[in-house]
Formats: structure tokens, sequence, C-alpha cells
């Protein structure tokens, strides 16, 4: 069966995510590919970064969720861009693909979730009958993509982005088929790691992904060039040692290999 990691990145910055992202798959020894798919906005000197390290560097189109209104609600006007999402359904060349977001890093070999079926998923935190889309098991097809659009077309997307848009479309995940409920420690969100410590302490050792979710980015994080340190800007707690794996991936892998334009991006 031919899988493949997918991510998404629309800029230089979410680009330098997916980098951090993708070194962490092969760091953990997965066996399958890793595909990216790009909009015009990511320069070419990144193009080239990216294809040095993923095997498929796809350019598609940005779609826009038209829905202004909703995302103005969600102060987070870029997520119209997550519409860009669909298009993975579009690399048939693969059977089956985990959707990751560019701002998720692997800690723990995940090749086992290829044994799972769409749409396989992770409860969303802030309301667990829906399933988080920054990591989801699919199987690429035209047939469903297509449906997704028009489905996008005719019903919009409650939250203004993917993920109310596949909360929708799937909309039996949350009660049909528990063997399609990701265990968390495969989305384990980072504001889970102060807002239930008891249960971090118990359970940390298990995360295999981390999902660095809202807009404190890693990439957008203080890092002290001279101790080679992280230093976030509010207290995370424990998260700060999983933000300091990030950061030197990116330094020992990545920013020796960017050309001095890119070097500003991340960080301060
Ligand atoms: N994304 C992107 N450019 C953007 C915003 C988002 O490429 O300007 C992609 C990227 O893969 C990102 C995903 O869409 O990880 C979802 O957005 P984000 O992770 O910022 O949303 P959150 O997980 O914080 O809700
Ligand atoms: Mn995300």
């Amino acid at each position: 069966m031919k899988g493949a990691w997918v991510t998404l990145a629309t800029n230089d910055s979410y680009s330098l995510g997916a980098l951090v992202l993708a070194h962490s798959l092969k760091q953990v020894g997965t066996t399958r590919e890793l595909a990216i798919l790009i909009t015009p906005g990511v320069t070419n000197s990144m193009r080239t970064r990216l294809s040095q390290v993923f095997n498929l560097v796809q350019e598609v189109n940005v779609l826009d969720s038209r829905d202004q209104a909703n995302l103005r609600l969600l102060q987070r006007p870029e997520l119209g861009i997550t519409f860009t999402k669909l298009h993975c359904w579009r690399l048939t060349q693969y059977e089956k693909c985990v959707f990751l977001d560019a701002d998720t890093l692997v800690l723990q070999n995940c090749d086992e979730l290829f044994d799972r079926e769409e749409l396989s998923a992770a409860p969303d935190v802030g309301w667990p009958d829906c399933f988080n889309s920054g990591v989801f098991v699919y199987r690429p097809s035209g047939e469903t993509y297509d449906k997704l659009i028009q489905f996008a077309l005719d019903k919009g997307s409650f939250d203004g982005g993917d993920q109310g848009l596949l909360n929708l479309y799937f909309s039996d995940w949350a009660h049909k088929d528990i063997s399609k409920h990701l265990p968390f420690i495969y989305n384990v969100c980072s504001t889970a790691f102060y807002s239930y410590l008891p249960a971090f302490k118990q359970f940390g050792k298990d995360v295999k992904i981390i999902h660095f979710i809202g807009s404190a980015k890693p990439w957008l994080q203080y890092f002290d060039t001279e101790t080679q340190k992280v230093r976030p800007s509010s207290d995370v707690g424990h998260l700060a040692v999983i933000l300091q794996r990030w950061w030197d991936i990116f330094c020992s892998l990545i920013h020796p290999n960017l050309s001095p334009d890119m070097s500003g991006l991340a960080g301060a």
C-alpha cells in the first residue's frame, strides 16, 4: 500500500513548520513518503528547501471559504486558506494518507496510523464531539474531492475553516465507529500540557504527535541564539521542552541550509 504523510504551507513561515515536521518524521524512522501542498505564496528558494526533504512538492490554488463573516468571528481570517487543505484528496497517486498540520511535531513513530480508515481523527479539545482537523487519516479520491467542494459551496463551514467543513461532511464521526476515533496522543494540542497537568504527568511520555494550535506557533517564539534556548513568551510549563525540541531540529538541520534572506523568518 502506497502511503504518504501530507502537509500544507501557503507561505514561508508555515514552510519552516513543515520542514521541522518532515525532519521529525524522518527521525522517528517512518517508512512512508512525505508530501506537501504549497500555494504561490511560497518562494522559490523555500521550494528548493522543501524538495530536499519532501518526496512530493505540489502547488495548488488557494481555495478561499468566501465566508468572511464567520472568519471574522474566529478572529483568524487567515484560516480561510485552510480550505486549500481539501486538495489533499487529489493526491491519488497514494492509496492512503495522513494529513498533518504544519504546526505539528512527531515525537514517536506513528506508521500504524496507515492501518486506520477514512476519516480517522482525534477529538478537538474545544468541542470533543468534533474532531480536530490538524491530524487525520484519509483516502485520496477525485470523487471525494468533488463532493467536498460541492458540499463546501452548498453548506459552507460553521467555523469558516476546514475543521467546520470536514466535521459537517464526516458528520457521523462522533457516534458511528470508535475505530475512527484516534487516541488523543496522536494530536495533543499544546494547551493540554498546562491545562490538565496531572494527565500530562501520567500520560505525557506516551505523546506521539504534538499540535501547536492557536497563535503561539513555535517559529514565532523568542529564541536566544547565544544559549540556543527558546524563551516562550508566557509560562508554558512542560511544553517548553517540546518547543526546545522543535528549535533543536530547526537549528541543527534547517537553519544552516536556509539562504540569508530567509534566516529572519523565525524567532526574534
Ligand atoms: N496554513 C498555512 N498558511 C496559513 C495558515 C494555515 O499554510 O496562513 C496551513 C498550515 O498547514 C497550518 C494549517 O493550515 O498548520 C492549519 O492552520 P493552523 O495550524 O494555523 O490552525 P490551528 O491548528 O492553530 O487551528
Ligand atoms: Mn494547526
